[in-house]
């Protein structure tokens, strides 16, 4: 099964200033892109919760965070319903930053992804493991928890709208990317674990994007398997004609720092 390929952009708490982030938008909005984004694939820019009145319209608009009750007495937070009514149809979820500085469990993630289901939001659902956690072996068991925690409290059909990003956090804002094999295995194992604990057909279905530190220089290896695709339209001849490095099931990036900057167009196009 052949899926589309997904760019995200998390801009996090950027920019600055009402004139950068024009700049910004004016970047994208100007740029060249892969003719097929926005029909054949996806791109979400997640940052301005305004800004789909002035973004290009095959590019969609992502939240990056949201609570899991429709309304009430919660200071500070925003819901799943409030991002629908403001027509913005991503949210970004379980962000390693979310976890870590803001103290949010897998479960509470799990709670805001059915909530934003419900709401009829697609979700880009954040998991990844710590240097620590690599270094013991530990990165297919941490994604794994990570997962179940959603797995628990959702049904085979939510899973259409879920896009999960594994983002190892070492490699997230430090230039240390994770090499194409480190992202290919984990991206297997995650699929193999949706498999066991879904089913296959939203094994096969599900896109697992890869981000932390990706750039510029090094999209194109980390979804080589996708260019080929896109080049010879058959898995069969890759595998039969390239002795090359592919990542099948590397579908796509979230990209950080790098989609503050012009290279991030470079980015979108890097199955070009
Ligand atoms: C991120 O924050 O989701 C991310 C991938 O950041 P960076 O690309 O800067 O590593």
């Amino acid at each position: 099964m052949s899926r589309q390929f997904f760019v995200g952009g998390n801009f996090k708490m950027n920019p600055n200033t009402v004139a950068e982030k024009r700049a910004l938008t004016d970047l994208l909005n100007q740029a060249h892109l892969d003719p097929s984004v926005g029909r054949s694939r996806d791109w979400v820019d997640a940052s301005w919760a305004d800004s789909s009145d002035i973004i290009r319209p095959e590019i969609k608009v992502a939240a990056q965070n949201c609570y899991f009750k429709d309304s009430g007495a919660f200071t500070g937070e925003i819901s799943p319903l409030q991002l629908k009514d403001a027509g913005i149809p991503y949210v970004i979820l379980g962000h390693s930053e979310r976890r870590t500085l803001f103290h949010e469990t897998s479960e509470v993630v799990a709670l805001k992804t059915k909530a934003a289901l419900a709401a009829s939001l697609s979700v880009i659902l954040c998991i990844g493991e710590t240097l620590e956690q690599r270094e013991t072996g530990q990165t297919t068991k941490v994604c794994s928890e990570q997962l179940q925690a959603v797995v628990d409290v959702l049904t085979e059909a939510d899973w259409s709208k879920i896009v999960i990003a594994y983002e190892p956090v070492w490699a997230i804002g430090t230039g240390k990317v994770a090499t194409s094999k480190q992202a290919q295995d984990t991206h297997a194992d995650v699929r193999a674990f949706l498999s066991k604990a879904v089913s296959p057909a939203v094994a096969q279905s599900t896109r697992i994007i890869y981000g932390g530190s990706v750039n510029k220089g090094n999209c194109k290896e980390l979804c080589a398997y996708n260019s080929l695709i896109k080049e010879m339209r058959s898995v069969i001849l890759i595998h039969s004609a390239y002795d090359v490095a592919v990542q099948p099931d590397v579908d796509g990036f979230l990209v950080g720092g790098a989609s503050l900057k012009p290279e991030f167009v470079d980015i979108i196009n890097s199955t070009l």
